[in-house]
């Protein structure tokens, strides 16, 4: 009896330590001129960003945080349908009277009231320019010859805090259409393979790009030593590694 109250003191003692250890996700600040970015790792292919008390969820999977306990969002992005992307208990979790929910067209389908954005298209939301951008797969195929992710389905997309630009690029690959997102100063970009980029693609693409700091995300079993080594050299790129398998 003795233990089995030894044991159950010790949860009780434990519990609030696992609830806090939630939120011991690592953060950045992003200093821009229009006031500091704050981005939480959550993991995968979900962040946090918050800006003049405003919070940002992007692509909310509930795998990687308690999304009842983190900060209700102002505004969701979806890059794409697929379940590590599009998670609706997760965006149910966070939403709130008033949020605005931008996803792709496909991603849109289960969420009620989303604002749909196409490749190109884009808007204004609670004083953030966001541009939703092409991400698909050129050359990583499903089977035969559909990819992963077939081009103008699914979105990447830069967020404008005053001057400074914020891509988050989704499931893509080194796509050409890179080499017109200009002014990158922060880069998400996915290595994974099959589904998104090969280290080699991710090289490629930050070479396309040229942003100031890149932080590889969507990471899965990728090694990320030799990303980092592999990037090293790439000059005017700060590679930022996170835990963001
Ligand atoms: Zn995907
Ligand atoms: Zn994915």
């Amino acid at each position: 009896m003795l233990k089995k109250i030894h044991l159950l003191c010790a949860l009780v003692l434990l519990l609030p330590a696992l609830a806090l250890a939630q939120f011991k996700k690592p953060v950045d600040v992003i200093p821009t001129d229009a006031g500091d970015v704050s981005i939480t790792f959550l993991g995968h292919a979900s962040l946090m960003l918050e800006w003049n008390g405003k919070v940002i969820h992007v692509d909310p999977w509930s795998t990687q945080a308690d999304y009842a306990s983190l900060p209700k969002a102002d505004l969701v992005l979806v890059t794409h349908e697929h379940r590590d992307h599009l998670d609706t208990a997760a965006i149910e979790a966070i939403r709130k009277d008033g949020t605005v929910l931008c996803a792709s067209l496909k991603a849109s389908a289960p969420l009620s009231g989303a604002r749909v954005l196409k490749n190109g298209e884009g808007g204004d939301f609670l004083g953030i320019r966001v541009n939703a951008v092409p991400a698909y797969n050129r050359v990583h195929m499903r089977s035969g010859s559909e990819p992963y992710h077939p081009r103008g389905v699914g979105n990447g997309y830069v967020l404008h805090f005053g001057s400074t630009r914020i891509y988050i690029a989704g499931d893509t690959e080194d796509i050409p259409e890179m080499a017109g997102i200009v002014g990158v100063d922060v880069a998400f970009l996915p290595v994974n393979m099959p589904y998104t980029m090969s280290i080699d693609m991710l090289v490629q693409a930050a070479g396309l790009l040229q942003p100031k700091v890149m932080y590889p995300y969507h990471t899965g079993d990728t090694n990320m030593d030799t990303v980092q080594a592999r990037l090293a050299g790439l000059p005017g790129v700060e590679t930022r590694i996170r835990p963001m398998k």
